[in-house]
């Protein structure tokens, strides 16, 4: 599968000379990803990859490659998750591994929302029962950002490329239905593309305005990879313009305003 996404050649003084499009392939035809299997062999065994590409990977398969899977029939569940479960419809055991990953549980009902170890808040921890054996559960990484950085030097290793790696995770979100693709750990690359002191068209300097362009391309990677069948766990993102921020994706507690209005929520 190729597709082909043409942009207009807007002039951005950071934009890489070579204004080419920005090329997307969903990387097909990989198997089904076994705990000890060397994703980035069999990445660059199927497609060229480039310096300066962003190869995006989904943190469903960095999770079966590493054995970051549970079976819930070895989980005992504790009161709190059966408890939990009970108001939620949900298995304890499920519920039970839910809790064993998160660090800070902001909501408990009508689902969990948590914050695992890294700082990434998600629902149920991000913990997924799909695209994997009944039964069995795969987690989020516990280190996305070092997982991120091994695949690149993998990759590296594998075919010479000094790509950029974004790993995602399909997210739901506040204020909005339906989930889009979020980046939980990368590399090569910074999460944000800071505008501030930048000018509008007007010649207004901008004050706030950060661009999460790590989530931008997960979006887009999640896009092409479907939330199904397809198979495509991994996409390739050529000729995007560079940018320059920082990783401060995270809010600080004290300025993250939504979570502070949960907590005083009781739930
Ligand atoms: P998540 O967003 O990381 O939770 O991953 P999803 O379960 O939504 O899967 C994303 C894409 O990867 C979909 O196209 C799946 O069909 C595909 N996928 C998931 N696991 C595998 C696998 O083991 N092998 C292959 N080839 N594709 C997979
Ligand atoms: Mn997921
Ligand atoms: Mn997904």
């Amino acid at each position: 599968m190729q597709l082909s996404v043409p942009v207009r050649h807007i002039k951005v003084d950071f934009m890489t000379e070579n204004a080419k499009p920005i090329q997307v392939t969903g990387i097909a035809g990989l198997p089904l990803i076994q705990e000890g299997d060397d994703i980035a062999r069999l990445i660059c065994d199927r497609i060229e990859i480039l310096d300066d590409d962003i190869l995006v990977i989904a943190t469903t398969i960095i999770g079966k490659a590493k054995g970051y899977t549970k079976r819930l029939d070895q989980v005992q569940p504790s009161v709190q998750a059966i408890r939990i479960a009970e108001k939620t419809g949900e298995n304890p055991c499920f519920i039970q591994v839910v809790l064993d990953n998160s660090v800070d549980l902001l909501l408990t009902y009508p689902f969990i929302l948590s914050e695992i170890s890294c700082g990434h808040i998600g629902v149920r921890a991000g913990i997924d029962a799909s695209n994997i054996e009944e039964g069995k559960v795969i987690l989020l990484p516990k280190d996305p950002m070092r997982e991120a950085a091994e695949i690149r030097d993998a990759i590296h290793t594998c075919c010479g490329s000094c790509c950029s790696v974004i790993i995602t995770d399909t997210c739901g979100r506040a204020f909005r239905r339906g989930q889009t693709g979020n980046a939980i750990g990368w590399s090569g690359i910074v999460a944000i593309r800071d505008f501030r002191g930048d000018t509008d068209l007007f010649g207004k300097r901008l004050e706030i305005t950060e661009e999460a362009v790590v989530d931008e391309i997960a979006g887009f990677a999640n896009f092409v990879m479907g939330e199904s069948h397809a198979g495509i766990p991994a996409v390739i993102f050529r000729n995007c313009p560079k940018w320059q921020g920082h990783d401060n994706l995270y809010f600080n507690k004290e300025e993250d305003l939504i979570r502070n209005a949960l907590g005083k929520k009781e739930n």
